[in-house]
């Protein structure tokens, strides 16, 4: 299987803490194996993610470079791809039959508030989940799905409390 890593860019300390939480979180839960968060620092944002790995299982990888473009022309070096999700771009439908044919390791570029144009530039994709503004975390989302048909079905290893699907309430493995 390819590697997936997520790559979000320009985070802002505050502003963006609880939206960047969220674009790891689904990130892990949808089978990316890794983020890389860029932009500003933010050692409580690591922690959290690293927290819930740990709780919750693995493997994904966490971590902070502050060069965005240098871990994007890196990937590509090493012959990985680059999809840049952007409501300007390719609607997803159209084109993810070719991203899926393509098996090379693939890194998802998310964007915060400003996105610089090197990122358009850079990218080997520029995909949209619908052409509206919405939310960094629906647009990930969806495409994982849509680059993992398994990707409601993770197992994850090494997790010390586990959820059981019950009808009502709450059953869970600890
Ligand atoms: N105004 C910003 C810009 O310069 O494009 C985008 C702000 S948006 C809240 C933050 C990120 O969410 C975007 O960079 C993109 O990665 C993602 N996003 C939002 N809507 C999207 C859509 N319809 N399709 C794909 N990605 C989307």
């Amino acid at each position: 299987m390819r590697k997936i890593t997520i790559l979000r860019i320009n985070h802002r300390h505050f502003r963006d803490h609880r939206i960047s939480t969220h674009v790891g979180l689904a990130a892990r839960a949808l089978g990316a194996n890794e983020i890389i968060y860029s932009g500003e620092k933010d050692e409580a944002l690591l922690e959290s993610i690293n927290k819930i790995t740990a709780k919750w299982g693995g493997p994904f990888e966490c971590s902070y470079n502050p060069n965005w473009k240098s871990v994007v022309k890196e990937w590509k070096k090493n012959g990985g791809k680059v999809v840049h999700l952007t409501m300007y771009g390719m609607r997803i439908q159209d084109r993810i039959k070719e991203i899926n044919s393509d098996k090379s390791d693939l890194l998802i570029i998310v964007g915060s508030e400003k996105v610089p144009w090197d990122a358009y530039e850079l990218a080997d994709w520029n995909i949209a989940v619908t052409g509206q503004p919405h939310s960094e975390v629906a647009a990930l989302a969806i495409t994982l799905e849509k680059l993992n048909s398994k990707s409601l079905e993770v197992e994850f290893k090494e997790a010390k409390i586990k959820v059981n699907p019950c009808e009502k309430g709450k059953d869970i493995e600890d």
